[in-house]
């Protein structure tokens, strides 16, 4: 299938490949809420073992896999601490207090890179009669406001070996940890052994239509089915997904790296500084956003704004070369202007 758009505003907007849809049309399913669809059942196995964990939940949104996953790791009342620009606050709808009655506390970081000598000193301690307690730390790797960033191994794993010590959860909003590794070579399972729980979303550069998966010690699984279940996201014939998602990581991990490289190839060609792009986003500073993303969509070219002097490009599974050169002719050409 072919698509005369270039559509550059998120991985989210890939729609499945033809060798995806025959998974999904002959996934072996059954009702989940049973425990009993296969191929959910093999995804959440499987994922699991990636990250280094006893057990996993698929889920239908990252904002669930986040939002749960931080519920198993702080109480109502207590507070989760992370960047000012981390999707769990910036973009869940205040999930954590409208949903789960949790507090949250941001610091600002230099670039939204992880400092963790930063985030400790702002850590709170359990039973002081004045302070709210903070029970986890949120990261995200890699950043998404942060234009993609890896974030740096040195840092997760001091705040990895702080956090054992002060009885302080670690989660990790993984929504584009696959690209992290990819980029940097580090594994899956050394993130994964770097969080208490962790949440991973299909759905964005692995390209499948659907779903994130929660990954945690089973204890912690358990109690996550349960909140599944209350918040509405139980799903019976769950493997057509699922299955969505086992075929992206047989057939869409390794070439994140295209993405990669062609988001390199993005910001070379528009005057960006190719050293900032770490994986697959490119953000343009100081452009006129609305002006130049209402002219490039009149050409068939679609950016985010993320803000009024700020634009961003996302490279993904339905942007091949030529959508590459395409978007560089068109968006150059408005930046010249
Ligand atoms: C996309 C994304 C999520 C989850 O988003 P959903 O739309 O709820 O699936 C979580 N964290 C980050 C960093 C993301 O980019």
């Amino acid at each position: 299938m072919t698509y005369s758009l270039v559509d550059l505003r998120s991985d989210t907007v890939t729609r499945p490949t033809d060798g995806m849809r025959r998974a999904m049309a002959e996934a072996e399913v059954g009702d989940d809420v049973y425990g009993e669809d296969a191929c959910v059942n093999a995804l959440e196995e499987r994922v699991a073992d990636l990250f280094g964990h006893e057990a996993a939940l698929f889920v239908p949104s990252g904002t669930m896999g986040n939002q749960i996953g931080m519920r198993l790791v702080c109480e109502p009342g207590q507070e989760v601490l992370g960047d000012a620009e981390a999707h769990v606050v910036t973009y869940e709808m205040g999930a954590a207090a409208a949903v789960f009655g949790l507090s949250t506390r941001t610091v600002v970081s230099a670039g939204c890179r992880l400092d963790a000598a930063q985030l400790i000193e702002q850590v709170r301690p359990r039973g002081d009669w004045h302070l709210t307690a903070t029970a986890a730390i949120a990261v995200e790797n890699t950043h998404n406001r942060g234009g993609g960033l890896v974030q740096p191994l040195d840092q997760l794993q001091q705040l990895w070996d702080w956090s054992r010590g002060a009885g302080v959860a670690v989660h990790l909003d993984g929504a584009r940890v696959w690209n992290a590794a990819v980029a940097s070579g580090v594994p899956l399972s050394t993130y994964g052994r770097l969080a208490d729980t962790a949440s991973v979303c299909l759905s964005k550069g692995l390209g499948a239509p659907v779903g994130s998966v929660l990954v945690a010690g089973a204890e912690r699984i358990a109690a996550a089915r349960l909140w599944r279940k209350r918040l509405g996201g139980g799903m019976r014939q769950a493997g057509v997904l699922a299955a969505a998602g086992l075929h992206a990581l047989d057939h869409h991990l390794d070439r994140l790296a295209d993405d990669h490289a062609r988001a390199r190839t993005l910001a070379e060609r528009l005057g960006a500084d190719p050293s900032r792009v770490e994986t697959n986003m490119v953000v343009l500073e100081d452009v006129a956003a609305p002006v130049v993303a209402e002219a490039a969509r009149a050409q068939g070219v679609l950016v985010g704004q993320v803000g009024p002097r700020r634009i961003r490009l996302v490279t993904h599974l339905d942007v091949d070369d030529a959508a590459v050169d395409r978007a560089a002719t068109v968006l150059g050409d408005l930046l010249r202007r």
